[in-house]
């Protein structure tokens, strides 16, 4: 009765990541639908213990492995040089927004800043706080460079669609990155940042978890007034347990992280967006400016592609007969408006598919 229960409820699942609803958030990216299971049924009944995975206790062995395993899944997927640590901390990117100048100063009084975007400036409005920055355009190499202790990019700009190809020279300064929306969705040469950060929501799960990817000489250093939870040094030399982590976050996270390397880890990944992302990009540019990205076309995002509607009256229409046929949260940032459609690694590639046809077929009706 149980699998008669189950195959019951199949089609309508496997319906919602094929043919039927997808979700284009940027805030919150859509997990397989073998994560989602598997991670409901560990809920409780983790590895046939008969116990919920909630229920380990973080100082545990138990808990202990399964964290390692999913930092190991990370370091094979990244190929993590073995001088950086990974750790996983919490408070989202926006405490790394507060926590990059308070452990990287290192006594230095300055730090520069690529102002490419949105989120770009959430960072510099934060570090100011802690010293003086020096704002520089996305490009520019940092010249003031022995007062600066480090140079700040976000590989990313989740509201503007805007994503680095080529990162910046940071001279002789570590290269800080906020990865938070493309975090593996390429393959990135770790040796040439001091250190990377991540919100897990995005691209590893679920929010309450944040990867950091830091270069041990980078370490030791945090301004004195750091709380010890936020002190990178202190959650590397406790392997990111000096506290209760979220414990199903990381759980979440090391399904998420094994799926990929099913899937042929990063560069099976990268190959994906970069075709969702053509499609979308060929269907704006060749339908006779019924579409516009302004963002220039060597700087367009490959994960989240934004546009806005020739004749901005008809994007209220255009969302809501995407939402009819399934293909939900395609509005833009408040702050800039337009459509936006996040290609995060669980949006399959017929699902872009399915959103440049209906791009296509509105303009052809609307145009
Ligand atoms: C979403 C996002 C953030 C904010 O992450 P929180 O987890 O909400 O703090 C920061 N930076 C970028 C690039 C983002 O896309």
């Amino acid at each position: 009765m149980a699998e008669a229960a189950l195959l019951q409820s199949r089609p309508d699942r496997t319906r919602k990541h094929s043919a039927g609803a997808v979700s284009f958030s940027a805030s919150g990216g859509q997990l397989p639908m073998e994560v989602c299971e598997r991670a409901a049924r560990d809920l409780t009944d983790w590895r046939r213990t008969g116990r919920g995975v909630l229920e380990l206790p973080f100082t545990g062995l138990a808990f202990k492995d399964l964290l390692a395993e999913a930092i190991a899944s990370l370091r094979a997927l990244l190929h993590v040089p073995a001088n950086y640590r990974v750790l996983f901390m919490q408070g989202g990117a926006s405490a790394q927004f507060s926590l990059v100048p308070m452990n990287l100063l290192r006594g230095k009084r300055a730090a520069c800043y690529a102002d490419s975007g949105y989120w770009s400036r959430r960072a510099i409005a934060e570090a100011q706080r802690y010293c003086h920055v020096e704002a520089l355009a996305p490009q520019r190499v940092p010249d003031g460079a022995a007062e600066a202790a480090y140079l700040h990019v976000v590989s990313n700009e989740t509201a503007e669609g805007r994503q680095y190809r080529i990162f910046p020279d940071a001279g002789a300064l570590p290269l800080i990155a906020d990865m938070t929306s493309d975090f593996l969705t390429r393959p990135i040469d770790i040796s040439r940042f001091g250190l990377i950060y991540a919100s897990a929501q995005k691209n590893v799960g679920a929010a309450g978890l944040t990867v950091v990817i830091v270069r041990e000489d980078l370490l030791g250093s945090a301004y004195p007034a750091t709380p010890s939870a936020f002190d990178y040094a202190v959650q590397a030399r406790n392997d990111s347990l000096y506290n209760t982590p979220p414990v199903f976050a990381v759980h979440l996270a090391g399904l998420v992280l094994r799926w990929l390397l099913s899937q042929g880890g990063v560069e099976a990944m990268q190959g994906a967006t970069e075709r969702k992302s053509a499609m979308l990009y060929a269907v704006i540019d060749g339908c006779g400016g019924f579409y516009r990205c302004e963002v220039a076309p060597e700087e367009r995002s490959q994960v989240t592609v934004c546009f806005k509607l020739a004749d901005e009256a008809l994007t209220r229409r255009f969302l809501d007969e995407a939402q009819a046929q399934g293909m939900l949260h395609l509005a833009g940032h408040s702050r800039i408006g337009g459509i936006r459609a996040s290609l995060y690694n669980a949006v399959r590639e017929e699902a872009a598919t399915a959103l440049a046809d209906f791009m296509r077929d509105f303009a052809r009706r609307r145009g």
